[in-house]
């Protein structure tokens, strides 16, 4: 564990002897939780997941207490939860750290997730990719079978849940909680609209249904372990807790970090507990939540008022990190993967990189995301290619601007967003970039000529 960081989730993760069979899980304490939850009134479970505040760790930063008393429980029909393991924005790693190295964590958490829902059945979508991910968790779900902790009348309870893996197929649009749930029910993954239908009033099969991420459903865990109040005392009001941050890029230990919300900056985790910058080098920009978040350049600065009115007056590296200090910067801090980039980056080669990922990724569903998406890649790799037009940085901005709030689900703005925020903050480099290329070319063919 790194100075600054406190372990919750990632408690027994790393540590020497610990395995990720049960026996190794039950002698650190686990399933306890479980125990303590049947012995309450489902309510009581909401009630204090209500009460820890804690919010959604996928990426939106959702009340979960909030979801789980949107879902409804008078249709009559059958609720489900899903968990959300299709981990998949670029940059982000916490998941699979949970799921490969403390499984039994997850499913004790949502197995008290499933018992306060009153669900009738789980599932754990996880990414096609996390292959062994897959292999692991069946092997945890017979071991917690085999000890009652899911399956028929749990720990004498008189309640009954299954758990059931489904393996995606290595697309990132499944991570979009409706297009994850059309891709259960064995149909092309295409988002659906919402609002007005949520997946907690219509989601798997048309019935109620909660998608949680990985890391959320662990957190379930720990508040019901301490109590709600007590596991909000962690982290400050709005942004309790503990996260796990994906740091990657240019610090010299790249790596997954747990912090106590708000406990340290973005410059702290970056200069302390990354290891700084690599030799010789200095910061350029941030991307703090994935490649669907926008980018910050290093010399910016952010003025304004937090929701509790405390004034704020900070540089990249000063906002706090949690949930609301990048979204008071203007960004956001998305699924906690924070992208390092420093003065040696190409920043027109990023985002073509960035730009590729989202044109493959698009689903096709709607024309301003499929031929959008598409377009912005042709520009940004010409211009790598070394073609670049002066007129590229309007031509790229004016094709985001016409894909934004255009399209059924978020992947229209993460495809937007970087590129109306690169373009905002290094329009320079862009102009210049072509500039270069054209003087390039006018020498090559005078000494062509010649
Ligand atoms: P969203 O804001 O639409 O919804 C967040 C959650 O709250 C959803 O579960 C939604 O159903 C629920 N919700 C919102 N309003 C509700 C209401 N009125 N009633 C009931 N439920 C309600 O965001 P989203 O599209 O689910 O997620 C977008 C985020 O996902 C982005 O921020 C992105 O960073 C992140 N993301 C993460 C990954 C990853 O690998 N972890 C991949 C892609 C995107
Ligand atoms: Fe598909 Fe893109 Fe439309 Fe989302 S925005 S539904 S990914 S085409």
């Amino acid at each position: 564990m790194a100075a600054g960081e406190n372990r919750i989730l990632l408690k027994n993760v790393d540590q020497p002897g610990y395995g990720r069979d049960i026996d190794s899980y039950i002698s650190k304490g686990g399933y306890e939780a479980l125990k303590k939850a049947v012995g309450m009134k489902p309510e009581e479970i909401c009630s204090e997941v209500m009460d820890s505040g804690v919010r959604g760790r996928g990426g939106a930063g959702f009340p979960a207490g909030m979801k789980w008393k949107f879902l409804d429980r008078k249709s009559g029909k059958p609720i489900y939860l899903v968990c959300n393991a299709d981990e998949s924005e670029p940059g982000t790693f916490k998941d699979r750290q949970l799921i490969y190295k403390d499984p039994h964590q997850l499913i004790e958490g949502m197995m008290i997730a499933a018992y306060g829902t009153q669900t009738a059945l789980s599932f754990i979508y996880i990414r096609g990719e996390m292959y062994d991910g897959a292999r692991i968790l069946e092997e945890a779900i017979e071991e917690a079978r085999a000890k009652n902790f899911l399956g028929d009348d749990i720990l004498g309870s008189g309640y009954s849940c299954d758990l059931i893996v489904h393996r995606g197929a290595g697309a990132y649009i499944c991570g979009e909680e409706t297009g994850l749930i059309e891709s259960i029910e064995g149909k092309r993954p295409y988002p659906r609209i919402k609002p007005p239908y949520f997946p907690a009033v219509l989601g798997l099969y048309m019935c109620p249904t909660i998608v949680n991420n990985v890391e959320t459903l662990c957190h379930v865990k720990h508040v019901i372990e301490r109590g709600g109040k007590e596991y909000a005392k962690l982290g400050k009001p709005g942004n309790t807790g503990t996260r796990i941050w994906s740091v990657s890029g240019h610090v010299q230990k790249p790596g997954y970090y747990e912090v106590e919300c708000g406990a340290m900056t973005y410059g702290e985790l970056i200069n302390e507990v990354c290891g700084g910058m690599r030799p010789g080098r200095k910061l350029k920009a941030i991307i703090p939540g994935g490649s669907s978040s926008k980018v910050l350049r290093a010399d910016e600065r952010f003025q304004g008022k937090l929701k509790d009115g405390t004034e704020f007056d900070w540089g990249v590296e000063d906002i706090p990190l949690d949930f609301d200090g990048p979204m008071a910067a203007g960004t956001m801090s998305g699924s906690g993967a924070i992208i390092v980039m420093d003065d040696s980056t190409d920043i027109v080669a990023a985002l073509a990189n960035i730009n590729a990922f989202y044109a493959h990724e698009s689903c096709g569903q709607c024309t301003p995301c499929r031929e959008g998406s598409l377009w912005l890649k042709k520009v940004t790799a010409r211009m790598v290619a070394g073609e670049a037009r002066e007129e590229d940085a309007d031509l790229l901005k004016s094709i985001a601007d016409q894909i934004e709030g255009r399209t059924i689900c978020a992947h229209g703005e993460a495809t937007a967003w970087p590129v109306q925020s690169f373009i905002l903050k290094f329009r320079d480099e862009f102009i210049d970039y072509a500039r270069k290329q054209a003087a390039e070319r006018k020498a090559k063919d005078s000494k062509t000529a010649a």
